[in-house]
């Protein structure tokens, strides 16, 4: 039967490789739904070669969208801004809900998924640091089902039990022995740079990530490895396992995508070339396989594969991330919206990379008591503390630059 699949966030560079999938496989997933937010002639491209049934684009932009549609001939129904990411999200017809809308736009939508007992191929962490507790709560109570897109966390899922794999509270018997999870991380294009280089860093450089090609705000993150912070709560919600049984290595090649480790010694890593086609095609597939389209590695062509323990001064946005999921929701909260804003400042040149850390630890500090006193259980919470948050470094942002 097809999988009938919706795209949010289809013109990101995870829509594109999702996309190209789909395109790969029409008899196997069909393309009902699809948003996109800024390059809307991208996203018209793509409604041409899909012939969706429903798409979302922000609200100034339904009217102009919906008639160069109907000017094209094609009768797909235009839907407004965040309603309309819930109607698709939500949406009897959909199948499976790609996440792939970066940061916490991303965040309500996937909750409507998974409150509508989807199969749900999440890209967008966020939505898991900000949500964690109730976005997982959600997946269970409505029976849906979560697969991480996200390349070390889709090589964790894939290194654990079957049994793990479909009930996480599962990695806590101890007959499967699990210890520990690796996440393996770049350490981007900084890693063997100082300090100095990271703080005269332009735009250009920062995105410019040795192994792999993403969009503008993971980039960032990935240079500060503010994203490999974002990745170790993802992992603890995702696995259900404190932050202390999560380990972070630098592995410069991006060949072995994460670990588990087991009781009896065993390390069980997936490696791959670094594309994410591979686990979405996982994720598309699973319990099955389809081929990806990706160069295969030669084993024989590959030099050393290093391990190298994180420097956590130089990147001082992953400490922050482990302090956070010890403090629990509400400071993983305030640490990414912090860190969306001081991003956004980075990328319009305001403040320095290395300020996006500074930024980040100030907002934590100075939303300690707001942190300790916080009840997070609704997404009301969640979204009043986000907003907090973002208040509270753009006055930092303002400092930094002053
Ligand atoms: P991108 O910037 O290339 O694309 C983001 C998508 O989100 C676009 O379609 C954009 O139109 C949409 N969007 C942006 N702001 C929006 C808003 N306010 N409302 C609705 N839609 C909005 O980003 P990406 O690199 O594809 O990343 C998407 C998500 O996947 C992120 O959470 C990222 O951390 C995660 N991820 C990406 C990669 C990767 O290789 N690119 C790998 C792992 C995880
Ligand atoms: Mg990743």
């Amino acid at each position: 039967m097809t999988q009938r699949i919706a795209v949010l966030g289809a013109t990101g560079s995870i829509g594109d490789s999702t996309l190209a999938l789909l395109a790969a496989y029409p008899e196997q997933f069909s393309v009902y739904a699809l948003s996109g937010y800024r390059r809307l002639d991208k996203l018209f491209a793509l409604c041409q070669q899909f012939k969706p049934c429903r798409v979302a684009v922000p609200k100034a932009a339904v009217e102009a969208f919906a008639e160069r549609l109907h000017q094209a001939g094609l009768t797909c129904e235009v839907l407004s801004g965040e309603a309309g990411l819930n109607d698709i999200a939500g949406d009897s017809n959909v199948d499976t809900v790609v996440a792939a809308i970066v940061g916490a736009a991303g965040l309500v939508s996937t909750l409507t998924a998974a409150k509508a007992g989807k199969r749900i191929l999440l890209a967008n962490k966020e939505a898991l640091v900000m949500a964690g507790s109730l976005l997982m709560q959600a997946v269970r109570d409505n029976h849906a089902t979560l697969l991480p897109l996200d390349s070390e966390h889709n090589a964790i899922f894939q290194c654990l039990p079957p049994s793990v794999q479909q009930d996480n509270t599962q990695v806590h018997n101890p007959k499967f022995g699990i210890t520990k999870l690796w996440l393996t991380a770049s350490g981007g294009p900084f890693l063997k740079r100082t300090w100095a280089d990271m703080q005269a860093a332009s735009v250009k450089e920062a995105v410019n990530h040795p192994n792999w090609s993403m969009g503008k705000k993971i980039s960032v993150d990935s240079a500060t490895m503010m994203n490999k912070g974002l990745e170790l709560i993802e992992a603890c919600h995702l696995f259900d396992l404190p932050e202390s049984k999560i380990e972070v290595v630098i592995h410069p090649q991006s060949i072995v995508h994460s670990l588990v480790e087991y009781s009896d010694g065993s390390f069980l890593a997936q490696m791959g070339s670094p594309d994410m086609k591979t686990p979405i095609a996982h994720a598309l597939a699973y319990p099955e396989r389809i081929a990806a389209g990706v160069k295969p590695l030669n084993l024989f062509e590959l030099s050393a594969l290093e391990f190298i323990e994180p420097d956590l001064q130089k990147f001082a946005c992953l400490k922050l991330a482990r302090e956070a999921m010890q403090s629990g929701q509400a400071a993983s909260i305030v640490l990414n919206a912090a860190n969306e804003v001081a991003v956004a400042a980075f990328i319009k040149e305001q403040v320095a990379l290395t300020d996006i850390a500074l930024i980040n630890a100030k907002v934590l500090d100075k939303m300690t008591a707001q942190c300790s006193a916080a009840n997070i259980s609704t997404l009301a919470d969640i979204l009043h503390i986000n907003q907090q948050a973002c208040w509270q470094a753009e006055q930092e942002v303002i400092l930094c630059r002053a």
